[in-house]
């Protein structure tokens, strides 16, 4: 398949952003693919009320078709024909994070094909800020069934460039953004509302704390964190090694001298076997670090930089086949909370504590 690629500018006007989403609207209103920027990640969008288009997405990643899409959308009212009902705190929510980076899980209508959610009885849905997102979501008829937009296991892609790499060829039309533009890095939080107690299945920009103050009390879903919990995760993708590089990651946990000396003595053993390691580390403890590649998530006092540049080093470690990552660890709270959950799974859980 031939991938045609658009790209926007921050030099477009708000009218030639239209004329240039017009084309890749209807790509989606005739059944096809287009991968789009979000404000989180980029998007793999097919239309969410076409059966085939769910099939052609999942084809397109190679993702397991158990594995439910989330429905994007541009105005909150277009919420009411996806859903059986919207819970009160559903809609609390709504009016204080969209647009925005928050997915939640309701009862689906019968518009929604099962094809979309996995064969489950409830609908994932998003309205995203990004404004290239909205339009194109608008243009392409109000709903867009999207995952994110990179192959099927690999890190969700942050920048056009990595979407290319994955999907050329595999979808109809890439729309690149501008890659100045200030994005989030991780996908949205997800919670499920079709409980009276709402829970997070997945952790991301929208913290417990910021949705707990709108609704009350929420609960987490334990599989996030507890590996060995042996329960299955309410979010079905969750349960994918996702996220993952080539080479093997392992965090380390333990006062800042203590990951230091312990990473340093990795770092040497495998240079001694002629192997090529990558670290991860904040902005004060980078320059001690004497892999091949270092790594600045930013500060600590700003987990917003290293969120938004995770993936990003997980794809330039893959593009430089680094063989042996070490990465910090985060705390379990707040959007660090996030950041740990997809260490974690980039991680296969593998973590020492120094
Ligand atoms: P992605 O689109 O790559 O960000 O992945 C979407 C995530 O949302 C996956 O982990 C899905 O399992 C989860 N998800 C989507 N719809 C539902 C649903 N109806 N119930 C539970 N999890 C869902
Ligand atoms: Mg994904």
């Amino acid at each position: 398949m031939e991938t045609q690629i658009i790209t926007i500018n921050k030099s477009d006007t708000a009218s030639s952003i239209r004329e240039k989403l017009f084309q890749a609207g209807k790509i989606i209103r005739q059944g096809g693919l287009v991968a789009f920027p979000t404000e989180t990640v980029y998007g793999l969008g097919g239309d969410a009320l076409n059966p085939d288009a769910a099939q052609k997405i999942y084809a397109a990643k190679g993702r397991p078709s158990d594995n439910p899409l989330i429905v994007h959308i541009s105005q909150i009212d277009s919420l009411d024909s996806l859903v059986s009902a919207i819970p009160d705190k559903a809609k609390k929510l709504a009016k204080a994070f969209w647009p925005g980076p928050l997915t939640m899980i309701m009862n689906k209508s019968d518009i929604v094909p099962s094809q979309t959610t996995g064969g489950l009885d409830t609908v994932a849905v998003r309205m995203p800020s990004h404004p290239v997102a909205l339009e194109f979501i608008k243009q392409a008829g109000g709903y867009v069934a999207a995952p994110s937009a990179n192959l099927s296991g690999k890190p969700s892609p942050t920048t056009a460039k990595y979407v290319i790499q994955d999907m050329d060829g595999r979808v109809d039309m890439i729309i690149a953004a501008d890659d100045s533009e200030e994005i989030i890095g991780l996908e949205s939080t997800i919670v499920d509302m079709t409980s009276d107690i709402p829970a997070i299945l997945r952790p991301g920009y929208i913290t417990q704390a910021m949705i707990s103050r709108e609704i009350g009390a929420t609960d987490i879903d334990v599989t996030i964190f507890d590996a060995d919990s042996g329960k299955a995760p309410k979010a079905p993708g969750m349960k994918y090694r996702h996220y993952a590089p080539r080479g093997e990651l392992v965090l380390v946990e333990g006062r800042p001298d203590d990951v230091v000396a312990y990473i340093n003595a990795q770092v040497r053993f495998h240079k001694e076997r002629g192997e090529k390691t990558g670290v991860i580390g904040t902005d004060t403890l980078v320059t001690k670090y004497d892999a091949d590649i270092v790594k600045n998530a930013g500060s600590r006092d700003e987990p917003v930089m290293a969120a938004s540049r995770l993936y990003t080093f997980l794809r330039e470690f893959d593009d430089e086949n680094v063989e042996f990552m070490y990465s910090e660890s985060f705390k379990n709270e707040g959007l660090e909370q996030a950041i740990m959950n997809r260490l974690l799974k980039a991680a296969g859980h593998k973590i020492i504590k120094v």
